[in-house]
């Protein structure tokens, strides 16, 4: 079987396609070589099995391919994926221990490489959004999860188990436990007492919840409770601290429902005393640009990148 890596370098224009895999949907977009959207295409995600599941993505592929997208495809998706192996660990996509992108080369023909979504969020974000012109960018999605991604000079570094970036299941600090008399939850990762479990929109509610008995949805606790508010800040203020002290940014771009809300990001820089080691300049935090699109966008980046390596 040919495997087609595509032909961006010798001088032919051509289309670049980029899917966001979702638990509920699949959105397929096809950008022009300079990365300007020439079309899009959402259809249901199929979760009923693993074999229904590739049958949705194929789809969306033979449909960028009918757009003219001959070869570059990337694929985002959540869930965990091997750097070697290409085996996915997916907590709501009936992927866990399939090569996707293998499986979905077999299907297509194509190399389709795959991209964790956040991932994805951060390399659209660091290559042509508000990271442009950092070196050093994590993209940080504050919504129903936590998590984000790292890029350094517009790629994403290497890793064991393609696990960095899970910024939401880092351990609450215990000086931060202490001074805001935290609850400390189990993580629905398995492990106990995580970011997530009080930083993401399901997170700020527990907060408000123990705070002040009161049940509310997340955006009616951001303007109605501003103790809880400065509390959650602080908290997001003591993550961007570990942040820096282990990858050291000089962005972070925040995504997501919660990490977008406006004027979150300035309130968020204010936030930082205290939580940088003395002497040391902070990141610049800045809100997303791409919106929904980064997925897509992201992945179609992440391919483009995959063939230049290629043909290098
Ligand atoms: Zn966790």
């Amino acid at each position: 079987m040919r495997l087609d890596t595509g032909t961006i370098l010798d001088g032919i224009s051509t289309l670049i396609g980029g899917i966001d895999l979702g638990g509920t949907k699949i959105e397929a977009r096809a950008y022009d070589d300079a990365m300007t959207e020439v079309s899009r295409r959402r259809i249901p995600t199929d979760t009923t099995s693993y074999q229904a599941l590739l049958a949705s993505i194929t789809d969306q592929v033979s449909w960028l391919k009918d757009q003219g997208v001959t070869s570059t495809i990337g694929l985002g998706t959540p869930g965990l994926i091997h750097p070697e192996t290409g085996r996915m660990l997916s907590a709501n996509l009936p992927a866990t221990g399939h090569a996707l992108g293998a499986d979905l080369a077999a299907l297509t023909g194509h190399i389709i490489p795959v991209i964790k979504d956040c991932r994805a969020f951060a390399l659209a974000e660091a290559t042509h959004g508000a990271g442009i012109g950092y070196r050093n960018v994590i993209g940080l999605i504050i919504g129903t999860g936590v998590a984000g991604g790292h890029v350094i000079d517009r790629t994403i570094p290497p890793d064991h188990n393609g696990q960095s970036g899970e910024f939401g299941h880092l351990p609450l600090p215990a000086h931060i436990v202490s001074e805001l008399d935290l609850p400390v939850l189990a993580c629905g990762c398995g492990l106990v007492g995580c970011f997530e479990t009080l930083l993401s929109g399901p997170g700020l509610t527990r907060l408000a919840h123990h705070m002040t008995g009161q049940d509310q949805t997340a955006p009616d606790i951001w303007t109605t409770i501003p103790e809880v508010k400065s509390t959650w800040l602080r908290i997001a203020a003591s993550l961007v601290g570990i942040i820096s002290r282990t990858a050291d940014p000089d962005a972070i771009v925040l995504g997501g429902g919660l990490g977008t809300a406006h004027g979150l990001a300035d309130e968020l820089a204010k936030a930082l005393d205290g939580n940088l080691l003395a002497g040391t300049a902070p990141p610049r935090i800045l809100p997303a640009q791409f919106g929904d699109a980064s997925g897509a966008f992201g992945a179609a980046i992440y391919a483009q990148q995959h063939v230049l390596k290629g043909a290098t």
